[in-house]
């Protein structure tokens, strides 16, 4: 096993101990194959640190879990991208950059927050559609429902069953929570406000102030790491798994 497999076998993280454990394989097996493709050690080590590797690991359990009977979700459809707080939701800083870079070019058109002001700026005013599609995160994609009404009202507030993340997106997050404990010590993982780094993208700002402005601080991880447990201790939404 190469080194920072060995470093990722023994990193721990603060979720349900078979959600951690997805994750861990997943990132094992990723990091095995990085080295047997020759992928030089350094870059590993980076793209553990920016968020690829868990995006990577939460896009191909996304797409290889079975879609759930009933879902309501459909373009247009744009009450979950009403965000909740100032903050949005958790994405990685390799997906803050490509949010930045799909999003940089529509800077002055209006944004989602024409239609409603806590929508998230990524979104088409007009046809509710999302303007930076291919390069929605993680929390974007595992998001779904088999009740548009239940969606509106967790909009406005109400806290309603239908709605609900996932499994991928804990596995994701348990990816992260990893990344850190694996690189502690050598290299920093960033966490970033959905709706402060899509906001500042639009409103023209270099990768570089979005990237400070969205930034959480340390503790966020943590906290969204508590989210998940709860959250994955609770019963899903009808017709969720
Ligand atoms: S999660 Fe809800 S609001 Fe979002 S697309 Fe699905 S049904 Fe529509
Ligand atoms: S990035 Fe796109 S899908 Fe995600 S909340 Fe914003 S508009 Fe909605």
């Amino acid at each position: 096993m190469s080194r920072i497999a060995s470093r990722i076998a023994e990193a721990r993280v603060g979720t349900r101990p078979d959600v951690a454990d997805r994750a861990r394989r997943g990132l094992v097996a990723w990091a095995e194959a990085e080295a047997a493709q020759g992928t030089s050690p350094d870059l590993v080590l980076d793209r553990l640190a920016d968020g690829t590797a868990a995006q990577g690991l939460g896009r191909l359990a996304l797409s290889a879990s079975p879609v759930p009977q009933g879902l309501a979700c459909a373009s247009g459809c744009a009450f979950c991208c009403i965000l909740s707080g100032a903050d949005g939701g958790t994405i990685t800083e390799a997906e803050a950059r490509d949010l930045h870079a799909a999003l940089s070019p529509l800077a002055g058109q209006a944004d989602g927050r024409a239609w409603h002001p806590r929508a998230c700026p990524a979104l088409d005013p007009q046809t509710r559609a999302c303007r930076a599609y291919d390069a929605r995160p993680v929390i974007c994609r595992a998001y779904v429902s088999v009740d548009v009404t239940a969606c509106e009202q967790v909009a406005g507030g109400e806290a309603v069953e239908g709605p609900g993340t996932l499994g991928p997106y804990h596995t994701y997050l348990a990816a992260l929570g990893l990344s850190r404990s694996a690189l502690k010590g050598t290299r920093r993982v960033s966490t970033h406000s959905l709706a402060r780094l899509a906001a500042a993208a639009v409103e023209g700002q270099t990768l570089d102030e979005a990237l400070k402005v969205s930034r959480h601080k340390p503790g966020e991880l943590d906290e969204e790491l508590r989210r998940s447990k709860r959250d994955l201790g609770r019963a899903a939404g009808p017709g969720l798994p």
